[in-house]
């Protein structure tokens, strides 16, 4: 059965699987690693360009790891769960100081490292090395629970174990690296979680779901849980001269690391904010539209506020985890999606402040 199975996979990878993904060509560890986690939750044809800025930046482990945290995250803003660079960039640097700069080759040793849990561990080691190691990512699971008819949601630890076994079961010794590529290819272009396209499918035959005439019933989806609404107001306070306020997150916590504008309870007194943090009176204040983004555990509803000062602020000074940047033009740092939309959004409108700003200054000049 294990032989026959993998058997149909190869076969069907040898005439349509991906076999020239940028990651692929000089597939070394430290690619491939840097491949799978970006690809965590996220699909290739996102992918493929953010890794290919990230390896012009940061071609090797070295790279990486001599990098400051701003500048991996700027060049994985936009791509969201940013704890998976904050990972990435903690384990360059323990592999740097632990391992002599030589990517680990052995699985624990991997496992070891910030951010790589067994899954990815064995995708590095057998599409990079070769190395004799099932994987289970989101499309193995899709594919065994479905082959397989395995009952319950595979977050579950009891469903995830089965998965585990089957996956050893029919991880074949020797093409490991094709049969891993294959399992994940058929998981994201044919046993898709919509709408499978279960008549060119090379495991149809053997395949219980189909067989049941239940594909859609597996795998079983997550308990439903009500997710959480948070809302903040996030102060755009703009200097007379169009520059926008933004403060360095907390390396933990949502948006760790990134830099946003300063948030505050929706209760809070914007104008009180800025007189006793900043010692800057405030000129006007404008509600802007709200809007929502989404995390994985809870919805954050995002108030932003325009809040135009009077004259430049007093206690801001050169403050490492405080700059004032032109929103047009933020530079490298590393910003979240949303904040990066919304500062596009005010930097339109940024010449006008900066004229305004400067017919104010004109008559004391
Ligand atoms: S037959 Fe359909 S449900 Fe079964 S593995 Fe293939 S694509 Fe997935």
């Amino acid at each position: 059965m294990a032989n026959d199975f993998a058997q149909r996979l190869l076969n069907w990878f040898g005439r349509h699987g991906r076999h020239d993904l940028p990651w692929q060509r000089d597939a070394t560890p430290y690619r491939v690693w840097v491949s799978e986690i970006m690809l965590q939750q996220t699909q290739v044809a996102v992918v493929v360009p953010y890794f290919e800025r990230f390896m012009a930046r940061f071609p090797d482990l070295q790279s990486l790891a001599a990098a400051d945290q701003d500048a991996v995250l700027h060049l994985w803003s936009g791509l969201g769960y940013y704890a998976r660079a904050r990972n990435l960039h903690r384990a360059a640097r323990v592999i740097v100081a632990e391992h002599q700069g030589r990517f680990p080759e052995q699985v624990e040793a991997l496992e070891a490292l910030p951010g790589i849990g067994r899954s990815t561990a064995g995708a590095i080691l057998s599409l990079a090395l070769g190395q004799h190691h099932p994987i289970l990512d989101g499309n193995c699971k899709r594919v065994l629970a479905r082959c397989f008819a395995i009952p319950g949601w595979p977050g579950s630890n009891a469903v995830l174990a089965q998965l585990w076994a089957l996956a050893e079961a029919l991880t074949p010794l020797e093409q490991v690296a094709d049969f891993n590529q294959a399992m994940m290819d058929l998981g994201a272009t044919l046993c898709k979680r919509a709408r499978p396209a279960c008549s060119v499918c090379p495991l149809a035959d053997c395949c219980q779901a189909l067989a049941q005439d239940a594909v859609s019933a597996y795998p079983a989806p997550k308990p439903r849980k009500q997710t959480p609404l948070r809302a903040a107001q996030l102060l755009l306070i703009q200097d007379p001269h169009g520059q926008v306020l933004l403060q360095r997150r907390p390396p933990a916590g949502i948006w760790g690391g990134l830099w946003t504008p300063p948030e505050l309870s929706v209760d809070a007194d914007a104008e009180d904010w800025c007189r006793s943090q900043l010692g800057a009176c405030v000129l006007r204040l404008e509600m802007l539209p709200r809007r929502r983004h989404t995390f994985s555990h809870f919805q954050l509803e995002m108030w932003p506020v325009l809040v135009k000062l009077a004259a430049a602020a007093a206690r801001v000074g050169d403050q490492p985890d405080v700059s004032w940047i032109d929103p047009a033009q933020p530079g490298a740092l590393g910003l979240p999606a949303p904040i990066r939309r919304l500062l596009t959004e005010l930097g339109a409108t940024t010449p006008r402040a900066v004229a305004e700003a400067d017919s104010e200054r004109q008559p004391s000049e």
